[in-house]
């Protein structure tokens, strides 16, 4: 009898620990990501459907299909992620968030699985800033919470404006309410696209990769995700010599 209640309390207690965040996740039915959709072609409003669309939403799909549920997007602001994150708000996070010492003290960061840098954008008729030392005096527009914002806001004398959404901190540079907008290459390569007016300064500024962010405690999910991304990562020829020659 008392052998018997050990193991009962044995497997109560397993459960109870194996009973994680995938668990729920499955027995919910969807996966809630959380993102800010003004980054693309990372994440961003599709103007015909509305939706949110982008590189981090299909690799967002591929974890929520890997779980076999659906997928939820949140759009948040970019220094609302984190605080979203840990008070539960949003399963992870896939917002082209640069992995920092600081912010892998409060969560935890997925294998890298993006390269980029940060970038200096200008009107085409202004200076052309080759550094970030070139913008003190000026009026600088970043968006809250980035790397961007900690890039400039490290060089004494930069006007820093703050804005939540890249999509006004453009709109601004546009009107000349700025003299320029620093973020992640990529973006501002898009931006740029899309408005003719602006240019690329500058060559790529610092060195940065990018990583799917969890809560510290969701090391089940965190295998997902980097099983995902390994297999994603994986090219048919790989999956070829796997399939033959592995074991
Ligand atoms: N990579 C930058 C960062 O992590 C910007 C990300 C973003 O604005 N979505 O701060």
């Amino acid at each position: 009898m008392r052998k018997f209640l050990v193991i009962l309390l044995a497997v109560i207690i397993s459960g109870m620990i194996l009973a994680g965040i995938v668990d729920e996740i499955k027995k919910r039915g969807y996966l809630v990501v959380g993102t800010e959709a003004t980054f693309p072609p990372f994440e961003f409003v599709d103007e015909k459907t509305k939706e949110i669309v982008g590189f981090d939403i299909d690799i967002a799909r591929e974890i929520a299909k890997a779980l076999g549920v659906k997928l939820k997007v949140e759009d948040i602001a970019f220094d609302g992620l984190i605080p979203s994150l840990l008070t539960k708000k949003i399963d992870l996070i896939a917002a082209a968030m640069t992995i920092t010492p600081e912010r892998a003290k409060v969560v935890s960061f997925s294998d890298p699985y993006f390269t980029a840098g940060q970038v200096i954008v200008v009107r085409k008729d202004s200076f052309m800033p080759k550094a970030f030392e070139e913008l003190v005096g000026k009026k600088v527009a970043v968006q809250l919470g980035t790397t961007g914002d900690l890039e400039v806001s490290k060089v004494e004398g930069i006007e820093v404006v703050r804005f939540t959404r890249y999509t006004e901190a453009f709109l601004e540079l546009q009107n000349g309410r700025v003299d320029a907008v620093v973020l992640d290459f990529a973006p501002a390569q898009a931006y740029v696209k899309m408005n003719p007016g602006l240019v690329i300064s500058s060559g790529i500024l610092s060195q940065e990769e990018y990583g799917i962010a969890v809560r510290k405690e969701d090391k089940d999910l965190l295998e997902v995700v980097n099983t995902v991304l390994r297999n994603l990562k994986k090219s048919p020829y790989d999956i070829l010599v796997e399939k033959w020659f592995s074991k």
